[in-house]
């Protein structure tokens, strides 16, 4: 007799990227250029007043992003990192038996917050060429759909949807079930046609984008993600978040680094040069790498996966195997991408 629910012995763990002392680390799609200017100081003064609860409203943060996103600021919620607002957004979209639909593969938190919230998942397998099957993804709508979820640009593959082709499929989804974009990797993409979904969809209620400090903002370590969606979404959004799950420190330090958005951008400029300059080296290994518009690509590998980041690992660099499928590789300073390009 177990004390906690017998089916989460048939659930995967998330699996974090593995931090080896020594090594180069290109498994968690991390920018590797420290935190933004500002930041650390920020952190430091928000740090002395930390025997105080963090103000629970997100006032400040919520404003500035409102006012930066042009929305109203009751248009947004945040979150312990946008991991956490999937959670809450399947709480508050999902009773018992509901369909929360999605591509498979793509990030591996959404199988686990649909096992352990009262969704049921359908995943949607990929099209040979990595993308999403939007076809077959608005083919699986029931009328038990309350979500659909699309990683745009999708992590693990990178493979980014352009606009012609998600305007087509969030007409087709029915106007009772929410569009959930995950736009984590949104500030890496370049391609002209892959819509930015506020700016494309923001004034569909059911539409939800979810975005995060972690990556391009440098703030993985302290957890700030924000999702826009119309008001009553994010109300329940809001009524549901874990209280008081964006800490001060992490507050003072999401206001900082969105003033360091020039830096960020350099900075992300960086990344995308690499991405070319790898991929196309990888390519003349590998030529099947799916063209990805996020801060990391897509190695194919299937069975070989593993094997694969075992002799990267021996070679002192880190990167992400998904077991049977393929190894992911996030984009890393030039100095770090050569040691993996050497390393293949
Ligand atoms: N969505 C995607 C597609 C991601 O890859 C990640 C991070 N791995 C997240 C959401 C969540 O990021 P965070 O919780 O750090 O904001």
């Amino acid at each position: 007799m177990s004390l906690t629910r017998p089916d989460l012995d048939a659930l995967p763990a998330y699996v974090p990227g593995r931090s080896v002392p020594g090594a180069i680390k290109l498994a968690s799609n991390e920018v590797p250029y420290g935190p933004l200017p500002g930041v650390v100081e920020a952190v430091t003064e928000a740090v002395a007043g930390v025997h105080r609860y963090p103000d629970m409203g997100v006032t400040q943060l919520r404003a500035r992003l409102a006012d930066k996103l042009g929305v109203d600021a009751d248009r947004i919620a945040t979150g312990c990192g946008s991991v956490a607002l999937f959670e809450h957004l399947f709480r508050v979209a999902c009773m018992p038996g509901d369909e929360a639909v999605y591509a498979w593969r793509s990030f591996e938190a959404y199988p686990i917050i649909g096992a352990t919230t009262a969704a049921t998942s359908v995943r949607v397998p990929n099209l040979p060429n990595h993308a999403h099957d939007l076809d077959a993804m608005a083919a699986a709508i029931t009328d038990r759909t309350r979500i659909v979820i699309v990683c745009n640009p999708n992590n693990p593959t990178g493979t980014a949807i352009r606009r012609a082709d998600l305007d087509a499929f969030i007409d087709r989804v029915p106007s009772n079930v929410i569009v959930a974009l995950d736009e984590a990797y949104r500030e890496f993409v370049t391609d002209p046609e892959v819509p930015d979904g506020l700016e494309a969809y923001g004034d569909r209620p059911n539409v939800v984008v979810l975005r995060t400090l972690s990556k391009a903002w440098g703030l993985a370590g302290l957890r700030v993600g924000y999702l826009i969606g119309a008001p009553e979404v994010v109300a329940a959004v809001r009524k549901v978040v874990t209280p008081f799950s964006t800490s001060a420190p992490a507050q003072a330090a999401a206001l900082a680094a969105l003033e360091a958005e020039p830096e960020m951008q350099r900075r992300v400029d960086l990344v995308v040069s690499e991405r070319a300059r790898v991929v196309e080296a990888v390519r003349k290994v590998y030529p099947d790498v799916p063209d990805t518009q996020a801060n990391f690509f897509w190695l194919p590998l299937g069975d070989q996966s593993a094997e694969f980041a075992a002799a990267c690992e021996r070679a002192g660099v880190i990167v992400r195997a998904f077991q049977g499928d393929g190894v992911r590789v996030t984009i890393g300073t030039p100095e770090e991408n050569d040691a993996f390009l050497g390393a293949i």
